[in-house]
């Protein structure tokens, strides 16, 4: 994002908008710290310029820096997943997409929060930690997929590293009996990163609309608490 200084006024009204700070005074104008800037939209979409001083900035789109927003922007789509929202579907969708299949268990890494986000290095410790476990596989239509430079290592591309972004998801799905060594490996990794991230376990249910006790089983002896967030596949759709 930019302000064009001429025109700003430095009424600061855009500056709470901005969940990283990235607005700043400057000579009694206010600038955009393009290194901290998010691309997220949130001062622009806020419409609160007198003056009309707020406007994207004409690299946004250039590649890597387009994927601040494609990460942080709700209102953005994924140029290569054509997905708004982080660029993914996740699990909303396993009715017709079969990402999570029987016998098995998909874990999405919810990486950075708005108003917290975090660094693409953050998104590579994670993928370098599950590379060491033996996970080498992303989840194919999660953009995160097409960032990995060497899936054996995890690593990224290299001119990723400093882009930032507020959110992005990992996916991965192993068989059940591999739950506990995704979630110990994750534990480990976590004291690592310079953001926070959240799990959601994904699993189809069974008879009787129960969610399987051996996933929950695996959580709980691991020292996780589970909340049932209720994203629920109707079954109308065919895998
Ligand atoms: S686009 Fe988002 S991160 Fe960038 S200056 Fe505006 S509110 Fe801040
Ligand atoms: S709202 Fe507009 S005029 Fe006021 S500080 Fe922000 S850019 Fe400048």
């Amino acid at each position: 994002m930019m302000i064009h200084k001429e025109i700003c006024v430095g009424c600061g009204r855009c500056h709470p908008y901005c969940p990283t700070s990235a607005i700043h005074f400057d000579d009694l104008k206010s600038v955009v710290d393009q290194d901290v800037c998010y691309e997220c939209g949130s001062c622009l979409r806020a419409d609160v310029c007198p003056v009309d001083a707020i406007e994207e900035s004409p690299h946004v789109y250039e590649y890597p820096r387009a994927l601040r927003k494609y990460f942080s922007d709700p209102e953005a789509t994924h140029a290569l997943t054509g997905m708004s929202g982080r660029g993914t579907e996740e699990s909303k969708t396993n009715d017709v997409t079969n990402r999570c299949g029987p016998g098995e268990v998909g874990i999405a890494i919810e990486v950075g929060r708005p108003t917290i986000g975090m660094d693409l290095k953050d998104i590579q410790k994670i993928t370098r930690a599950l590379a060491r476990a033996g996970i080498h596989e992303i989840e194919p239509n999660n953009p995160i997929h097409s960032m990995i430079q060497d899936p054996s290592t995890g690593d990224l591309k290299p001119e990723l590293m400093g882009e930032r972004v507020l959110s992005a998801i990992i996916e991965i799905a192993v068989k059940r009996d591999r739950l506990r060594h995704v979630l110990r490996t994750l534990k480990n990794v976590a004291g690592e990163l310079d953001s926070i991230f959240c799990l959601d376990v994904i699993t189809q249910l069974e008879p009787g609309l129960r969610v399987p006790q051996e996933v929950l089983d695996v959580i709980e002896s691991e020292g996780l608490s589970w909340r049932p967030n209720a994203k629920i596949n109707m079954g109308l759709g065919r895998a």
